[in-house]
């Protein structure tokens, strides 16, 4: 069984960060979370990056075709409810504890956090893939994305 661990990731108070309170409120919001409830997430302004993981480890977290992602600052991101987590490398993956939804991923040392896509309330989003990771192993029936940058495991 993973550690159980709280997670709050807060807000940067205005002018102890990147981000004056200016703004950080004229940034767009989006909103997600886990399919109970219990974890919920909001995310101000645009992410720094967005990609499209086919490898092993993503297909096995998702139980699906992989881990559609997208990365933003910590000082961005508020989470709220309580994640086990997990961890390979320097890769902590979390998810709810109530109903085990996928919801973030939070790497040792670097001060982002990389949102499942499909943890967001709306459906679809808006975003533009930029790239796609260990592509070898998409499925055969899926093809490249046009203009994604294709890796064939994760960028150097
Ligand atoms: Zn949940
Ligand atoms: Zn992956």
């Amino acid at each position: 069984m993973p550690a159980t661990e709280r997670v709050v990731i807060e807000r940067t108070p205005s002018g102890a960060g990147s981000l004056t309170g200016v703004e950080a409120r004229h940034m767009r919001k989006r909103t997600g979370g886990c399919n109970c409830g219990q974890v919920r997430f909001e995310v101000s302004g645009e992410p720094v990056r967005v990609g499209f993981c086919h490898c092993l480890v993503c297909r096995k977290e998702t139980g699906s075709l992989g881990n559609f992602f997208a990365v933003w600052p910590s000082d961005q991101v508020s989470v709220t409810g309580e994640t086990g987590s997990w961890r390979q490398t320097t890769d902590n993956r979390h998810f709810c504890v109530t109903c085990g939804s996928s919801v973030f991923g939070l790497i040792d040392g670097v001060n982002e956090v990389e949102i499942r896509v499909g943890s967001f309330d709306d459906a679809p989003m808006d975003f533009t893939l930029a790239y796609e990771l260990w592509t070898p192993r998409r499925e055969r029936w899926l093809d490249p994305v046009d203009g994604a940058e294709q890796h064939v495991g994760n960028r150097t």
